[in-house]
């Protein structure tokens, strides 16, 4: 079936289509730019952006996928988890475009929507279940265990305060490194020391691993970071950017392979998939790599359009929906802002 996804969970509005697992069309517009000034995403700005947004991108996509409106057999849209605002927007959209074609309509989890990217970029060669998922953005550090992407997601561990994109972006502003800061820090990063500075790995301690063996804690890193600047500067010493974010980068990075590996071995798959814009960072990329090749684990990175959100993912989520047979979510099913990971579908009959 030809499937049109729609994603406005946080910055971009994204309309992305598929017919089974080939990816017909992914237009992005992100709303990043009006958000600069601000350092971060701002919800109502957010909102207000995609309602501009929305009609003129699923334009552009049924154009690009060389389609038209008739020809969609189907919607579906990220319902949640998200900024409230933002995922009423695209929900209430998705709605009306499934009532006027008359087609199914299949509200999605955003976070699954990330492993369902997967199947665009297999050339035939799609990820065999189960898998381990590492999901890292602006607003999600996420940990998945996921045995059927239809219906057996189960969350493993996630941040328990900022997320690592999230501690890019806090860190490059304390460098006086311009929004967002995580591909500032990538490039200034690779002409620094990733020794000169050890800074704290969260929640890697055995007294902390008890309970958190695959959560993230990211907040303790950035001030972390913030103390060892304000150190220097007061004492009227230049800070070595490049070390400091070298050091950082190799600290989330380490922690973050560390724990993700860590499920691997602890639940006996031989797989990770990796997702999210922080996964555009090159040294999370090379470390993957590294420490897959040694444990024996068969990586998988789509490219990076499919990484950040995009609408294409949900669009090949609703697809894999269909072909499990599953009914369409029901129309009157709401945006939920803290859809859980465990809901892959939300408003099934
Ligand atoms: P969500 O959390 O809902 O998926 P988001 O918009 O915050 O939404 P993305 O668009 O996937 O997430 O990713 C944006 C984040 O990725 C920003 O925090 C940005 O700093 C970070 N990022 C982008 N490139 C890099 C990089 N090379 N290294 C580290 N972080 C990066
Ligand atoms: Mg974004
Ligand atoms: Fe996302």
């Amino acid at each position: 079936p030809v499937v049109l996804g729609i994603e406005t969970s946080c910055d971009e509005t994204g309309v992305g289509i598929v017919r089974g697992t080939e990816l017909l069309a992914n237009v992005i517009s992100s709303s990043m730019d009006e958000h600069a000034r601000y350092g971060g995403v701002v919800p109502e700005v957010a909102a207000r952006a995609h309602l501009e947004a929305i009609g003129p991108v699923i334009t552009a996509a049924v154009a690009e996928a060389g389609l038209s409106l008739d020809d969609i057999d189907a919607v579906a849209v990220t319902s949640g988890p998200g900024l409230a605002g933002a995922l009423m927007v695209g929900v209430g959209a998705a709605k009306a475009l499934a009532l006027s074609l008359g087609v199914p309509f299949y509200a999605v989890n955003h976070l699954v929507g990330h492993v369902g990217a997967d199947v665009l970029a297999a050339e035939g060669q799609p990820l065999s279940y189960p898998t381990v998922a590492l999901l890292v953005s602006g607003g999600h550090t996420s940990l998945l265990l996921v045995r059927d992407i239809v219906d057996d997601v189960e969350l493993l561990g996630e941040t328990i305060d900022d997320a690592a994109g999230e501690a890019f972006d806090k860190v490059a502003r304390i460098l006086g490194l311009p929004y967002p800061g995580g591909p500032q820090i990538d490039r200034v990063a690779a002409d620094g020391d990733p020794r000169a500075i050890r800074f704290p790995r969260g929640l890697s301690l055995p007294k902390d691993m008890a309970a958190h063996r695959y959560d993230f804690s990211f907040s303790g890193l950035k001030t972390a970071v913030a103390r060892w600047v304000e150190k220097r500067r007061d004492a009227g010493e230049p800070v070595p950017v490049a070390d400091v974010a070298a050091s950082f980068r190799e600290a989330v990075a380490d922690v973050l392979l560390t724990k993700a590996l860590n499920a691997c071995a602890d639940t006996g798959v031989p797989r990770l998939l990796l997702g999210g814009g922080v996964v555009a960072n090159a040294r999370i990329r090379d470390l993957a790599h590294e420490r897959a090749a040694a444990a024996g684990v068969e990586l998988r990175i789509p490219p990076f359009s499919l990484c950040t959100d995009n609408g294409a993912m949900i669009a090949a989520l609703g697809a894999q929906l269909i072909r499990a047979g599953r009914a369409p979510s029901d129309l009157g099913v709401p945006a939920d802002s803290t859809l859980p990971v465990t809901e892959v579908q939300a408003g099934r009959a």
